[in-house]
């Protein structure tokens, strides 16, 4: 059984490493290569002390994981959680690369959170915490060596407290600024050099995904196309309504509490100004006609996962199909808008079900890819528009998934195999242009 992150990350390295081996004339390099990948080139790991409000002094234990620079600057989110531990933030740093090689985009992988549970924080002491963090890393973070944005339950604010801290800093130390300090963050807010358009980026590229996807599948009908999100948050959020507003039907959503099942179609937008309203989607049974419980009915999170649908979206958490409940999964597609929410163990089972799997690392990559946007005006100094931006992003995300269709048919493959193939060959081949100087020996 994978047992984490790191070994999930491993396990489909190694998946991977056994599809393309055969292209490598140098087996030796290539085996190399591999090893290497399967760890990142460094884990920093700090004691994190802030005073707190009633003047205690508590301890936060903080990570950074780099994990791959050969196509570019490390680039990954820093999340907030309890559960952040090493061994996550390694295989969500490990999934960051091929999640920028796989949309092509000139960046390594990084992850970085702090094990908290922020909801338990005041504002103050939340801002000395990301401060905190921010002034940790210091030398180990900036424009073109590694750039963090949001995660888990980090903000636009927190960002902000991040990128004043880091610049405050820079300047303190007497060097001269070559480039912009706003390009250290993504995720920023837009008065702060955030870019238009970045925060609905994930949810819309999964959206831009499924349009593509319907076309090859010959779904002709988008409103016959059922579709249950697991999650509705930011991610879960902007891609029912994107999809909504292309004339998909989404029939179920859910959050941490729960969530519903409305046949014909529920509206995503009327759903989610009722959770806000109440605390939860469970109970938010809203249609065009409003929100009435006659509507369709309450289910589970393990429900909905089971539901008969054309596509399955997990876009909450990691490690929801597993071995245990993959069996179960009715869906044709399963478009992962989370960060690895199917096991290796699942991939196994959905592909002997027959059951299309668009993997993370593509299906979730428009957020990233507005990130290095943002990062590109910050650069430049410049401003995109909303239509600029999503004029970008919208081509970057149906090149990506046209390669990564074309490759899946080649190789005759699952959709993970095939989208890990395209990313780990090109880091591959980076590293191999690059030479073995640095490697152990
Ligand atoms: P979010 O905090 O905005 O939303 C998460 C949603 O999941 C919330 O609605 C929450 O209630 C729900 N949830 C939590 N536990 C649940 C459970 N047990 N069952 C069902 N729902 C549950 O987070 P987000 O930014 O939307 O991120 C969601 C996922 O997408 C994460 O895996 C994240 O790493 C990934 N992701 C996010 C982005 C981004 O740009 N935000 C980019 C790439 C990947």
């Amino acid at each position: 059984m994978s047992s984490n992150p790191h070994q999930q990350a491993i396990t489909q390295l190694e998946e991977v490493a056994n599809v393309l081996r055969a292209q490598y004339p140098d087996k030796v390099a290539f085996n190399r290569i591999i090893d290497r990948l399967k760890n990142p080139d460094r884990v920093l790991e700090t004691k994190l002390k802030v005073i707190m409000d009633d003047e205690s002094e508590q301890e936060f234990t903080a990570f950074r994981s780099q994990h791959n620079n050969s196509r570019g600057p490390y680039k990954g989110g820093i999340r907030f959680h309890p559960n952040v531990s090493r061994e996550e933030v390694i295989g969500l740093s490990t999934w960051m690369t091929w999640k920028c090689a796989v949309v092509g985009i000139p960046y390594g992988g990084g992850k970085g959170g702090i094990s908290v549970n922020p909801h338990k924080l005041t504002m103050t002491e939340l801002e000395k915490l990301s401060r905190a963090y921010a002034r940790w890393l210091v030398n180990d973070i900036g424009p073109w060596l590694d750039v963090p944005a949001p995660d888990v339950n980090t903000t636009g604010q927190i960002m902000a407290w991040m990128v004043d801290e880091w610049q405050k800093l820079n300047l303190e130390s007497g060097q001269p600024v070559q480039t912009n300090p706003l390009a250290t963050f993504t995720g920023k807010p837009l008065e702060l050099g955030g870019s238009a358009g970045r925060e609905e980026a994930t949810g819309l590229g999964g959206v831009y995904v499924l349009e593509k996807l319907a076309k090859e599948l010959g779904w002709s009908r988008k409103q016959d196309v059922t579709i249950a999100i697991q999650g509705l948050g930011n991610v879960g959020y902007f891609f029912a309504e994107h999809a909504d507003r292309l004339g998909y039907q989404v029939v179920a959503v859910s959050d941490s509490k729960g969530g519903v099942y409305v046949q014909g179609g529920l509206d995503p937008t009327k759903t989610m100004v009722c959770k806000k309203e109440n605390g939860s989607v469970a109970g938010c049974l809203c249609t065009d006609q409003g929100c009435n419980l006659a509507h369709g009915r309450v289910i589970t999170n393990e429900e909905l996962l089971e539901l008969e649908v054309d596509v399955l979206v997990p876009a909450a958490l990691e490690s929801v199909i597993t071995a245990d409940n993959a069996d179960r999964v009715k869906a044709k597609v399963v478009l992962e808008m989370a960060n690895g929410p199917v096991t290796p163990e699942a991939d196994v089972i959905l592909a002997n079900k027959n059951i299309l799997l668009i993997p993370d690392v593509l299906a979730n990559a428009g957020g990233v890819s507005t990130s290095y946007f943002e990062w590109v005006q910050n650069l430049n100094g410049v401003t995109w528009s909303h239509e600029e931006v999503l004029g970008k992003l919208q081509p970057l995300m149906e090149q990506a998934f046209d390669q990564f269709w074309q490759l899946k048919a080649e190789l005759n493959t699952t959709g993970r195999l095939a989208a890990y193939a395209i990313a780990v060959k090109r880091v591959v081949d980076n590293m191999l242009l690059r030479g073995n100087s640095d490697f152990p020996a």
